[in-house]
């Protein structure tokens, strides 16, 4: 039972009794006891109804994330049991699988932890102060659930400072893991560096939509991928059948990394890698008239916060515009926003405007987000971020000619 009590203020949207996890430190009226930063406490509102029992960090705007709700005690063995209906959830709809994110923090009820499964390899991000404090635990849940040969943690992610921590990333299990874990993903050879890639080294969420790319581009000439990563879109696009991609990232680790994971995939002498900026890549080949049969749209987030979502959405209004440009009738724009504060509809009105000023007609063929790991609570607008827009290219019809047809779009010699 948690040793303080924290009551809430009156005068409050009914958030969290709509199920939302956090309470915000302006949200407090007093605290009863003496918490520590990390420990346990008791949430109540101003008429003492019990809300949940959460972890405390007065550093923190999010001053406490609630992993219980109401007056339900947490279990006893709150680590194990979560981690385990993460895993069920997991075997129930990615059956076989073994590559995947196995926790999702507020969405798996385990608010500030994140845990990659790369097979018998575990990556863990420990995002609030509550979860930090318990790592011990943490780890021993994860070794009951899942019997990894090795857990890394990750420790370097931005928003930890947000909580008040540092950079501390280290092996919590079985030593130091491999430079490179192989995974296969939807039948392509990824290798994985999970202690200096970014962020866990792989991003799992946009794994379905790279599969869905991989077939509307099976049979593309040339494809561009910008901002590649270690690959993941042109490589199922190359497995699928697409004849040529070209690779662009600003990060010359990632890019190697692509590059090597081509290589490993047999595919490398239909590759082409371009170290630079993406935006700058799109201008140029815009300017130079090329024509390609799919373009991937796959930035990092321009707005993590409210305050910079006009400059992202013209950030993705620049990208998409020249994009749309290099399409050829009949090719595909695979469009995607990790941005948080940038809605569905927002984004899509963005395409739909760089598509109106480039007098193009584009139609959407899905809206898609994060696949089934990446589970989100309804009530925590916070954590659904990702959209990934598949669009088909129709004709221009002012302004610039109508583009060709796809088969006489950048002829590529077959290798
Ligand atoms: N599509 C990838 C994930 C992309 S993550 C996949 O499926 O795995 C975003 C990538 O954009 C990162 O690799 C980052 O290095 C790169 N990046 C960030 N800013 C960039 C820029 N201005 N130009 C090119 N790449 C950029």
């Amino acid at each position: 039972m948690p040793r303080a009590q924290v009551s809430l203020i009156r005068h409050r949207p009914p958030r969290i009794e709509r199920g939302h996890p956090w309470v915000y430190r302006t949200e407090i009226a007093r605290i009863d006891g003496d918490p520590a930063p990390g420990d346990d406490v008791l949430v109540v509102d101003a008429d003492g109804r019990r809300l949940g029992t959460g972890y405390y960090n007065p550093a923190s705007m999010i001053a406490v994330r609630l992993f219980a709700r109401g007056s339900a005690a947490p279990p006893p063995d709150l680590w194990r049991a979560r981690i385990a209906e993460a895993r069920a959830r997991r075997d129930t709809l990615l059956p076989g699988q073994t590559a995947y994110r196995a926790v999702n923090a507020e969405g798996d009820d385990l608010p500030g932890l994140i845990v990659d499964r790369f097979g018998d390899h575990l990556v863990v991000e420990s995002l609030s102060l509550g979860v930090e404090v318990r790592l011990s635990a943490v780890v021993d849940a994860l070794r009951a659930v899942y019997a990894p040969r090795t857990v890394y943690l990750r420790a370097d992610a931005a928003v930890r400072r947000l909580e008040g921590l540092d950079d501390n990333s280290r092996p919590l299990f079985g030593g130091e893991p491999p430079d490179e874990i192989e995974i296969d993903e939807d039948g392509v050879r990824f290798g994985v560096d999970i202690r200096s890639g970014q962020k866990t080294g792989h991003f799992f969420d946009q794994r379905p939509n790279r599969k869905e790319a991989g077939q509307l581009l099976a049979g593309a000439g040339e494809v561009l991928d910008a901002f590649c990563h270690t690959g993941g879109f042109g490589l199922q696009a190359l497995a699928a059948g697409a004849r040529h991609v070209t690779f662009v990232d600003s990060s010359a680790p990632a890019l190697e990394r692509a590059r090597q994971n081509a290589r490993m995939n047999g595919f490398e002498d239909r590759c082409a890698f371009v170290l630079g900026n993406a935006f700058d890549v799109l201008r140029t080949w815009a300017q130079e008239g090329r024509i390609v049969d799919g373009v991937v749209l796959d930035p990092p987030a321009f707005a993590k916060a409210k305050a910079a979502l006009d400059a992202a959405l013209r950030g993705y209004n620049e990208i998409n515009l020249r994009a749309i440009r290099l399409v050829a009738t009949g090719g595909y724009l695979v469009s995607a926003s990790c941005s948080q504060p940038v809605t569905r509809e927002a984004f899509v009105d963005v395409i739909a405007r760089a598509a109106g000023d480039n007098r193009r007609s584009m139609r959407l063929i899905a809206l898609r987000g994060p696949g089934p790991d990446h589970p989100a609570l309804l009530a925590e607008p916070q954590g659904d971020y990702l959209k990934c827009a598949f669009l088909e290219a129709g004709d221009g019809w002012s302004g610039f000619a109508t583009r060709p047809a796809r088969p006489l779009a950048n002829p590529v010699a077959p290798s």
